[in-house]
C-alpha cells in the first residue's frame, strides 16, 4: 500500500486537477477530503475538457474508486448538477465508483445566502468569497449545527433535527440581516430534489477504507486550494474555512490512522490569485493582462479575472515546508515562452530589512518583492516531452526553483493535456 497526496503549495489553481488526472493511474482509491464546490479543477481528458468542484478528479479511470470525506463541505445541489453533467459526457458515475461519507457535513441552502449577505455587508472589505457557502457552513459544522449526510437515511430524525436548525438559523437571518426566513417548505423541496438524488452514494466509507487499506490499496488524497489558503498555515483572514494541508489527509478522508508515504506540491511556474488579501508579487496593467491571457487565469468557477504575477519564491518555499511536499509538480512552463526576462521573486523587504522568511499575515500587506531575472527562452515547449529537449534556459528556470524551494521537481507540465508533462 502507498499513500499520495495531491496538494496545492500556492493560492490554488496550481493546476492539482490536471496532476491527479494523470496519477491517479497507479491508485486504487481518490478522496477528497476538504473544500467544497467553491473552487474548481480543471480536467481535459478523452470525455472533454471539465471544471470539476466537488467531485475527486479520479472520476475518469475505470477502476478507481472516489470518496468524498467527512472533511468536505458537501453541497446536495452543487454535487447533483455535477454529478449530471459529467455523467452527460459519458463518464459512468455510480454508487460503485461514488461514494459520500455519511459524516460528511451537508451544505445547507441558507448557507449560500448566508455568504452573500455577510459579503454585502462587509463591504469593500470583503474577503473575496465565492459565495458558495463555505464559509458559514464550516462556521456552522464547528458549531454543530449542520446535519450528517448519513442523517438522510432516518427521515424522521432527520425532520425534526432540520426544524431545530432552522429555527435557530432564522433568528440569524431575520434579526441580523432583516433577511427572507426559510421554511420547512424550502427544505422539503431542497429534500427532494437534490439530497434524495444523492443519497444512494451516501455510506460508511470509513469501513470501505479499513478494509481498501488492510487489502493494500492505494490511496490519492487529493486536496483543494493551496498551502497559502489553509485556515491554520495560510493568510488568514484571506484563508478559505478548511485545512488544505496534507497532514490533514487522514483525517478529513475516513482514514485518520493513515500514513502519507508521498506529498506530490503543485506549483504554477508563475503566481496566480483569486479573491482579495495580499499578494506581493502582482502585476497590473498591460504587463498582468499579457500574462493571464497567456496562461487564459480565469476562475473556473467564477469566470473571475486572476491575479496574476511572476512566481514566488519566498511564498512557495513556505507552502512547500508547511505542506511537507516530497515531490513537487511545475505546472504551466509553457506559458512562460513569451518572456524575455523572466522576474523571480526570491525574497521580500518587510521593515527596511531583506528576508526570504514568509512574514506573519499582519505584515504580509507591507512586504515589497525582491526580484532577480532569468533568461527566457524564447519558443514553444508546449510539444517537448523530455527534460533533455527542454531548452537550455527553461531547465536553468527549473533548477532555480529547486535550488531555491529545498524541493526535487519531478514533473514539468507544458500543458493542460494529461500527456503534456516531463518526468524528471
Ligand atoms: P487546480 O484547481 O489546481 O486544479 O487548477 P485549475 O484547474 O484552476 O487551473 C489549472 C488550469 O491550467 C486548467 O485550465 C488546466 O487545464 C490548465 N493547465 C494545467 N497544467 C497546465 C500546463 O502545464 N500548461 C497549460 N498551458 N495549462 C495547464
Amino acid at each position: 500500500m502507498s499513500n499520495c497526496a495531491i496538494v496545492g503549495i500556492n493560492w490554488g489553481d496550481e493546476g492539482k486537477g490536471r496532476m491527479v488526472d494523470l496519477l491517479t493511474e497507479g491508485f486504487d482509491v481518490v478522496i477528497r477530503y476538504q473544500g467544497g464546490g467553491n473552487a474548481g479543477h480543471t480536467v481535459v481528458n478523452e470525455y472533454g475538457k471539465f471544471a470539476l468542484h466537488l467531485l475527486p478528479s479520479g472520476i475518469f479511470r475505470k477502476g478507481v474508486v472516489n470518496i468524498l470525506g467527512n472533511g468536505v463541505a458537501l453541497d446536495p445541489e452543487n454535487l447533483w448538477t455535477e454529478i449530471s453533467t459529467v455523467a452527460e459526457k459519458g463518464v459512468k458515475i455510480t454508487p460503485g465508483n461514488l461514494m459520500i461519507s455519511d459524516r460528511a457535513s451537508l451544505l445547507l441552502p441558507w448557507h449560500r445566502e448566508l455568504d452573500a449577505l455577510e459579503e454585502a455587508r462587509l463591504g469593500d472589505k470583503k474577503y473575496g468569497s465565492t459565495k458558495q457557502g463555505i464559509a458559514p457552513f464550516y462556521s456552522d459544522k464547528y458549531q454543530k449545527k449542520t446535519v450528517l449526510a448519513g442523517e438522510l437515511y432516518y427521515p424522521g430524525h432527520l425532520m425534526e433535527h432540520l426544524r431545530e436548525l432552522l429555527e435557530w438559523k432564522n433568528l440569524t437571518l431575520t434579526g441580523v440581516y432583516g433577511a427572507k426566513p426559510f421554511t420547512m417548505n424550502d427544505l422539503r423541496k431542497w429534500l427532494s430534489d437534490y439530497c434524495e438524488k444523492i443519497r444512494p452514494y451516501i455510506c460508511d466509507t470509513g469501513s470501505y477504507l479499513k478494509k481498501a487499506a488492510a487489502e493494500g490499496k492505494n490511496i490519492l488524497f487529493e486536496a483543494q486550494l493551496g498551502a497559502l489558503r489553509d485556515l491554520d498555515y495560510g493568510i488568514y483572514p484571506y484563508t478559505t474555512s478548511s485545512n488544505t494541508v496534507a497532514s490533514y489527509a487522514p483525517v478529513g478522508s475516513g482514514i485518520p490512522s493513515a500514513k502519507i508515504d508521498r506529498v506530490v506540491g503543485v506549483v504554477k511556474a508563475y503566481s496566480t490569485c483569486v479573491g482579495e488579501g495580499p499578494f506581493t508579487c502582482e502585476w497590473f496593467g498591460i504587463e498582468a493582462q499579457q500574462l493571464r491571457d497567456a496562461g487564459f487565469e480565469y476562475g473556473a468557477k467564477t469566470g473571475r479575472p486572476r491575479r496574476v504575477g511572476p512566481i514566488d519564491l519566498v511564498a512557495t518555499r513556505y507552502g512547500v515546508e508547511t505542506q511537507g511536499a516530497t515531490d513537487i509538480a511545475l505546472t504551466k512552463l509553457d506559458v512562460l515562452s513569451y518572456m524575455d526576462k523572466i522576474p523571480v521573486c526570491t525574497h521580500y523587504i518587510v521593515d527596511g530589512r531583506q528576508t526570504d522568511e514568509f512574514p506573519f499575515p499582519a505584515v504580509l500587506g507591507d512586504a515589497k518583492p525582491v526580484f532577480e531575472y532569468l533568461d527566457g527562452w524564447g519558443t514553444d515547449i508546449s510539444g517537448i516531452r523530455t527534460w533533455e529537449e527542454l531548452p537550455d534556459a527553461a531547465r536553468a528556470y527549473v533548477l532555480f526553483i529547486e535550488e531555491r524551494i529545498g524541493a526535487h521537481i519531478k514533473y514539468v507540465s507544458v500543458g493542460p493535456e494529461r500527456d503534456s508533462i516531463i518526468i524528471r
